[in-house]
């Protein structure tokens, strides 16, 4: 089907684009990859009186480091995260990044853009949630920074106000004997994960678990957390009884849809065993290991 006829506008700073959702009000949209938003559109679920079309403002599409924290630009596309130096450092966005969908989505679609769209099923918001992630965000009154845990408000609802954009997200970097692991359970390349599981952990000079950051991705309206399952493990030596207790305490938590992914019941058992997975490539690479995290396929 096409989409209801819309205008298209094409801003070339963030300031413009912000004027122009302002003045066209509550039926203008911002587009970015189309990755999602196209979809919509054709499927008429949305039909949007105009299009602002941030793609060529310059300056979102760039990642650096400073201070010790990694500055993803809303337009860099997940392509060019899973291939960034940041990715290099910190595995677990190539995982993620190198694992969403197949080749023309991930040059396409952009991280701004999945974590606009806040998709229960979409894999950034988990991952994004144990690295801790803060979101920038510019609107008619100014910038401001969000963390990501209130950032994604519930199932395809964030926090943005009218006329605000996504400008960047920020990581921090990882401290030192950190490691964290992203793993989703797909069918095909191309589909969005049954479910999936993302860690961030780091250890004491005994092995032990310091600090450690849990969530489940496609198993509830948001990613699911849970500080019990956290404390279960934090100052604790991470053997597979306690990994299962913490596993069996999120799991406990979330409450997947029964869709054309699997049941409810089939999720959470898949959710149990990627848990103890993710874990295991989490501990490896907190041990120093350079080892690939690549998503489970049915
Ligand atoms: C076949 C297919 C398979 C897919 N599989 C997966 C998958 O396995 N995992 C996964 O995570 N995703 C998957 N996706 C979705 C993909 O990752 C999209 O790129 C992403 O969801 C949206 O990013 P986008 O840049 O395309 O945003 P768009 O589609 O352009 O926009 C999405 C929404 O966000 C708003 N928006 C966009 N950018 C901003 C911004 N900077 N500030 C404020 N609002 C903004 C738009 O107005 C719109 O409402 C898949 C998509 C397709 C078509």
């Amino acid at each position: 089907m096409y989409p209801q006829p819309f205008r298209y506008h094409r801003p070339n700073s963030v300031k413009d684009a912000i004027t122009l959702l302002t003045e066209l009000g509550e039926g203008a949209k911002p587009l970015a990859g189309g990755q999602s938003l196209i979809p919509i559109l054709k499927m008429r679920m949305d039909e949007p009186s105009d299009l602002v079309d941030i793609t060529r403002i310059p300056g979102l599409n760039s990642i650096s480091t400073d201070n010790d924290l990694i500055r993803i630009g809303a337009l860099c596309t997940h392509a060019q995260v899973a291939m960034s130096e940041a990715a290099l450092t910190i595995p677990v966005l190539r995982d993620c990044a190198g694992g969403i969908a197949d080749p023309q989505v991930r040059s396409l679609g952009t991280i701004g853009g999945s974590v606009s769209v806040a998709d229960p099923s979409s894999d950034w918001p988990a991952l994004l949630f144990v690295l801790d992630a803060k979101i920038v965000c510019q609107g008619p009154e100014g910038s401001r920074t969000v963390g990501i845990r209130d950032f994604i408000v519930d199932s395809y609802t964030t926090c943005l106000g009218d006329a605000e954009l996504v400008t960047e997200i920020q990581i921090p970097q990882p401290p030192a004997n950190s490691g964290g692991a992203y793993i989703g359970f797909k069918k095909a390349a191309p589909a969005y994960p049954a479910a999936s599981v993302a860690i961030q952990l780091t250890l004491d000079d005994a092995g032990k678990c310091k600090e450690i950051s849990l969530a489940l991705g496609s198993a509830g309206p948001k990613p699911i957390i849970s500080a019990d399952a956290e404390a279960i493990l934090k100052g604790n030596k991470l053997t597979e009884e306690l990994l299962k207790q913490a596993a069996e305490k999120l799991v406990a938590e979330s409450s997947p849809p029964s869709d054309a992914r699997g049941s409810a019941e089939f999720k959470q058992e898949i959710l149990r065993s990627l848990f103890l997975k993710t874990a295991a490539t989490a501990i490896n690479r907190a041990g120093g290991s350079n080892i690939d995290g690549t998503h489970d396929y049915v």
